[in-house]
């Protein structure tokens, strides 16, 4: 018996996966005590249900205005959250004014955030054995073959405990359950089979005369292994269908070789994308004069500050500046976190880094099952490796962190827009590396304002690679001017003969071509000839979009969908005009204009998933697709040698868009996308259609004059109080009634201009003003970059928006804050 309970722990504060404003305090009963370290999770009662928290800290006492609920049990014996990452959630939800439960729930995977209400069910594509389960652990999966599913409630009545978690994490570790949510989005890879020469031979590639001895009875076979040797020069491991391809030879005749033991096969996972299994052997490229001048510029900066640019134009090389740093990284013993704005949309990087690092590289993806995601979340606590991965990779739990690259950096996909919390993954990673102590690599053709003044003002080293890889000049930009066109009439179908004209040059000489439309669909809007209706979703203040091949009206935004009317649903008339267009028109388009072309479409209507994606990759890799248009979608990542001509059908679109970065977003994307033509070799062709041939983006984006460009934004955003001189944060209200948020939205203006007076602009019905049946207010609020300022003015927006919420009737009232939205 202890008389003095002074170095006891009484309780535990913790983190709940919710939006809840604070965090709780649970009172810790005595037997669980000595189990209890920082970052483990344990089981707690909240309400009627069950959940499981992060332990955050250990306090023997304090004085408490409620009675504290009891711990129930202790999940895990080690945690599952290191101190830094538990740093990095506090400064996110502090930085973004959210909560410290909702950043946990996006960092952490569905596996490790479990609530009783979470439903498991049986993984059916397991003949498992079952001896390695317990009593208990039996009982459940008995229980799932039987039902289907269960909720973690419903096991907690079969086993007649309240203490389900260890059972339920066995089962999950031996892959007998899954969480249900996890199943729907499970990634189910390609498998191809491949051949390789058994470990005799591999050994000792002199032995392979012997080989040759065994199959000179057969002449099929002889030829069989001599296109197995031929195939196999660079790689280990071949696939079988080229083996037969080169060979002429079939299975039988395989099955013999493999009978001499000679060769073997095996099943492998592959990628749509790459054809070879890589160990990882292929070597570094030696760097070019400049691209080492660069390097070590790049380490010279990192000796006096954190953060380094690096701005290189497209093709000039900067990924294999990249593999060099990640190398010597590695070398160290640290790990690199490469990040990426899309996954989905990076196939070749990936390919390029597996090329030469092999089994380090690990990508972190929204499709690994829930399996996959724990194991690497545990492995990155020790292992040392690459992830590779887009925004949400900040959230593993880094046990060496030595570098990290932002690949990309202006890409707006770097910025969360919903849920909360609403983080830019790269200037998170920027705090991240100061936590971590790495060094951070932010690298682009087109850098953004933010990060660029940020060079000018001496925070972040400034480095430049001007020229392309092997001196290939960068495309030539030419314009044309609609406007002139439609007059001379020579335009067809949206296509101007000078781009008519190089198309049908580029496919003469046999290379390919890019159509660049920011559009999906067949046509944005669909119109009555006689009555002037237009379609337009019920839920949202959108116009709904025609698809042809679905035969449907959609709303971009909601999903909505109902199928194309045949006449008017007003008035009857049975004339609808097409209003606009978009790339599945586009695609048609071309099939007339180019019957001899093979036309595909990228987007997101064609790349759904990941392997729809890479399957039209891998056919404009293979000389498959000949014009190939797409969305933004086709400015990102791509790498391709024989791309010609790039086209963009309407640059006024982008010039125009209601926003303060809309010149920025023009000049990046148009930058980008002319920088997939001609990266090999010989120089290529851009065209860019307009009816504002002279607009200053386009005429800088002509004449690649970055400086131009930046330095006019730059003096165009201090004048109207925009970032990155002035913190912008936008406060959106949302209810479905229009009086009410209108209402709600005066009184939170009116509450917030006492302390912050003219900073305050608003509140106005935003441009799309309904949104999913939610009618939308904005506030937007401009503060000077000085730290008290933003402090206490982000302090009075969180006060103020849990005031408006004690008014009645405005409960429903949803507000989000927003903090330097993009
Ligand atoms: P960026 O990322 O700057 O657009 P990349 O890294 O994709 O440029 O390089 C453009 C092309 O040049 C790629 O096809 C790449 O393989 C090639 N390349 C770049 N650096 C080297 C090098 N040092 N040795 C060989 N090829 C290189
Ligand atoms: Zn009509
Ligand atoms: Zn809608």
């Amino acid at each position: 018996m202890e008389l003095t309970p002074s170095n006891t722990i009484s309780f535990v504060r913790v983190l709940l996966p919710l939006a809840l404003p604070r965090e709780y305090i649970y009172k810790l009963p005595k037997e669980l005590e000595s189990d209890v370290v920082f970052g483990v999770r344990i089981e707690v009662p909240l309400k009627n249900k069950l959940y499981s928290a992060i332990v955050v800290e250990l306090i023997d006492q304090i004085e408490l205005e409620y009675k504290p609920r009891t711990v129930i049990s202790i999940i895990d014996e080690k945690p599952v959250i290191t101190a830094q990452q538990y740093t990095f959630w506090k400064w996110l939800a502090g930085y973004y004014c959210c909560t410290i439960g909702e950043v946990m729930n996006v960092a952490l995977p569905s596996g490790l955030k479990l609530s009783s209400e979470t439903k498991l069910i049986s993984n059916s594509e397991n003949q498992p054995d079952t001896s390695v389960l317990t009593d208990n652990e039996y009982l459940i999966y008995e229980a799932l073959t039987i039902q289907k599913e269960l909720s973690i409630g419903e096991i907690q009545k079969i086993l007649n405990k309240k203490t389900v978690y260890p059972e339920i994490r066995g089962l999950m570790y031996h892959e007998f359950v899954y969480i249900k949510e996890d199943l729907v989005e499970k990634y189910k890879p390609k498998k191809d089979t491949y051949v390789q020469l058994v470990e005799y031979y591999k050994a000792d590639r002199s032995r392979l005369s012997e080989a040759m001895d065994l199959a000179a009875n057969s002449e099929k076979q002889t030829k069989m292994l001599i296109a197995f040797m031929q195939l196999g020069r660079a790689v280990e491991k071949v696939a079988r269908k080229d083996l037969y391809d080169l060979s002429g030879g079939n299975k039988s005749i395989l099955d013999a070789l493999v009978k001499k033991k000679i060769l073997e096969t095996e099943e492998l996972e592959v990628s749509r994308l790459q054809v070879v299994v890589h160990k990882g052997e292929k070597l570094l490229q030696p760097l070019s004069i400049l691209q080492n001048a660069s390097l070590n510029e790049i380490k010279g900066h990192w000796q006096q500050r954190d953060v380094v640019l690096l701005h290189g134009v497209t093709g000039s090389g900067k990924t294999q500046v990249y593999i060099e740093l990640i190398n010597e990284t590695l070398k160290r013993g640290e790990q690199v976190l490469y990040l990426l704005p899309e996954i989905a949309l990076t196939a070749q990087i990936v390919q390029r880094l597996v090329e030469v690092f092999g089994q380090k590289v690990q990508v972190y993806h929204s499709r690994m099952t829930n399996h996959e995601r724990v194991e690497l979340w545990n492995s990155v606590q020790t292992g040392q490796s690459i992830i590779i991965g887009a925004r949400s990779s900040l959230f593993l739990p880094y046990g060496n962190l030595g570098l990290i690259i932002v690949d990309e950096e202006h890409d707006p996909s770097y910025k969360q827009q919903d849920p909360s919390p609403r983080y830019n993954a790269r200037d998170a990673s920027i705090y991240m590396g100061s936590l971590y102590g790495s060094k951070v690599l932010l690298g682009s053709a087109t850098p953004s304002l933010e990060s660029y003044l940020n060079t000018k003002l001496g925070k972040y080293g400034l480095v430049e690679m001007m020229e392309r890889f092997g001196e290939v000049a960068l495309p030539e930009i030419e314009i044309v001017d609609l406007k002139k066109e439609r007059q001379a009439k020579t335009l067809e179908s949206y296509f101007s003969k000078k781009m008519r004209e190089e198309i049908d040059l580029s496919l003469l000489r046999g290379k390919q071509v890019l159509i660049f439309q920011n559009r999906r669909g067949y046509s944005p809007s669909l119109q009555c000839l006689l009555c002037g209706w237009i379609g337009e979703c019920d839920q949202c203040d959108l116009s709904l979009t025609k698809h042809k091949f679905f035969g449907e009206l959609r709303c971009h935004y909601c999903g909505y969908r109902t199928p194309l009317p045949k006449a008017c649903p007003a008035c009857g008339h049975d004339e609808l005009k097409e209003v606009g267009y978009g790339t599945e028109k586009i695609e048609d388009v071309l099939k007339d204009l180019f019957p001899m072309a093979k036309v595909g479409r990228l987007d997101y209507d064609t790349a759904r998933t990941r392997s729809s994606y890479e399957n039209i990759i891998v056919e404009f890799q293979n000389k498959k697709i000949d014009i190939l248009v797409g969305t933004q979608m086709i400015t990102k990542g791509l790498d391709f040698d024989n791309i010609h001509v790039v086209g963009v059908l309407n640059a006024d679109l982008l010039l125009y868009f209601p926003d303060f970065r809309a010149s920025e977003r023009a000049f990046q994307l148009l930058t980008q996308v002319a920088g997939r033509a001609g990266r090999r070799q010989e120089r290529g062709k851009v065209i860019i259609q307009t009816s504002q041939p002279d607009h200053p983006v386009l005429v800088d984006t002509i004449e690649y004059n970055f400086y131009k460009f930046i330095a006019r934004e730059a003096v165009e955003r201090e004048k109207f109080r925009y970032p990155p001189f002035y913190r912008m944060i936008h406060i959106t209200l949302k209810h479905k009634d229009p009086k009410v948020v209108h209402e709600a939205a005066m009184k939170y203006a009116e509450k917030i201009i006492v302390y912050l007076g003219s900073r305050v602009l608003g509140p106005a019905e935003p441009g799309i003003s309904k949104l999913r049946g939610q009618y939308l207010r904005q506030i937007i609020v401009k503060l000077e970059k000085d730290h008290n300022v933003i402090r206490k003015a982000k302090k009075i927006l969180l006060q103020t928006k849990s005031s408006i919420k004690e008014y009645k009737g405005w409960q429903g009232v949803r507000i989000n804050l927003d903090v330097d939205p993009y």
